[in-house]
């Protein structure tokens, strides 16, 4: 059996040549699957009945299957999706005045241990297949009812739940390829955002293969102090990245890229911290998103002030940068940045390490 939910609609025509269907029928389930979220192909009523059949026999449209919802005080909703072998992953709708924006996750845990996120402490155990992905935002668009055809209520996506989406290339950029889709999703190029740490090869890649909005998860204005925080810093450090910033920039769809920043208490957040950004992104079209840091249990960080994060800001703001605070939503039930946890059984056994390490300091 195959899910198709795992094909972009090129995938999908191929399949179809492979059966020995036109091109045009592929179009029309994919349309049915991504447009009027319909699983069944029973249902697909303006299908041949001969070809309903045969796609029962050999296929499925099978989105992961959700295990608990949880709505926060602020609108916010939160999906935990199971994904096998007892993991799970988690996606969020926040919803605003002016859109709505699913967070997506990208891979089970994460393998890059970025010492303020509550997910590098699950370690990693594998890639989400397309399927995974895309279903996410399948799930997500039936759960908040939407009718088919009817108003978008997703009208953004961001690619900042669970995982590095640029470590898992392939998969990510095929499910990108069904939201941006005209027969799926139609979301524009600019109201989809791949969130990454700094994997400078994946970033020029992406610029070729499906240039959305980009941010890049900064954190830090030096190499010291972001080999620390973020550690594949230690691979691809600052002036490979702002570079590879650069570069993206001619092919995004925005001009600028968004710096991602999460403010630490006493560790990110002096101004001269502020004042070695505005140095660093010179010569890089940017945006700064200040992010208050999210505590977890056992984290070892505090959130930055108010009064820090406004000098900061200020700092910034003083030099010509455009920056804005990202408002903590959707914390009452954890949905927060950097908290999404889901379920991991950690291959890495890091959590493990962490208690020996502890144990044996
Ligand atoms: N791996 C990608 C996608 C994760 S996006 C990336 O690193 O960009 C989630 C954003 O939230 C990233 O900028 C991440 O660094 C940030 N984040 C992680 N933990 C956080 C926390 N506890 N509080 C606030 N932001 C956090």
């Amino acid at each position: 059996m195959v899910n198709l939910l795992d094909y972009d609609l090129d995938g999908l025509t191929e399949l179809f040549a492979q059966m020995g269907e036109k091109p045009f029928r592929a179009r029309q389930v994919f349309r049915w699957i991504h447009q009027a979220g319909v699983a069944d192909f029973a249902a697909m009523s303006d299908l041949a009945k001969s070809l309903r059949e045969k796609l029962a026999a050999v296929a499925v449209v099978s989105p992961p299957v959700c295990r608990t919802e949880q709505n926060a005080s602020d609108g916010v909703r939160k999906w935990m999706l199971e994904v096998g072998s007892g993991n799970s992953v988690e996606t969020v709708f926040i919803p605003e005045e002016t859109r709505g924006t699913l967070c997506v996750s990208s891979q089970v845990g994460c393998a890059l241990d970025c010492a303020f996120c509550s997910t590098a402490r699950q370690g990693f155990n594998r890639n989400l297949s397309v399927a995974e992905i895309i279903g996410q935002l399948w799930w997500a668009d039936r759960a908040l009812g939407r009718e088919p055809g009817g108003e978008r209520i997703i009208s953004n996506v961001v690619m900042m739940g669970m995982g590095e989406p640029l470590a898992n290339f392939d998969n990510v950029v095929s499910a990108l390829h069904v939201m941006l889709d005209d027969h799926a999703y139609g979301l524009s190029r600019r109201r989809v955002t791949v969130s990454t740490s700094g994997l400078v090869p994946a970033m020029d890649r992406l610029s070729q293969e499906c240039p959305v909005a980009l941010a890049v998860s900064l954190h830090a204005p030096n190499d010291a102090l972001r080999d620390q925080l973020v550690p594949i810093n230690r691979k691809y450090p600052l002036h490979e990245l702002m570079a590879a910033c650069r570069r993206y920039i001619e092919f995004a769809p925005r001009d600028f890229v968004t710096f991602e920043y999460v403010m630490l208490d006493g560790v990110n957040d002096r101004e001269e911290h502020a004042r070695q950004l505005v140095e660093l992104v010179r010569d890089v079209p940017c945006k700064f998103n200040l992010i208050p840091f999210n505590p977890f249990p056992d984290s070892g960080f505090d959130r930055a002030s108010n009064n820090s994060i406004a000098r900061f800001r200020a700092i910034l703001q003083d030099a010509g940068l455009v920056v804005t605070t990202r408002k903590t939503r959707g914390d009452d039930i954890d949905a927060a940045c950097g908290q999404l946890v889901g379920k991991v059984l950690d291959k890495t056994r890091r959590q493990e390490k962490r208690i020996t390490i502890h144990h044996t300091k």
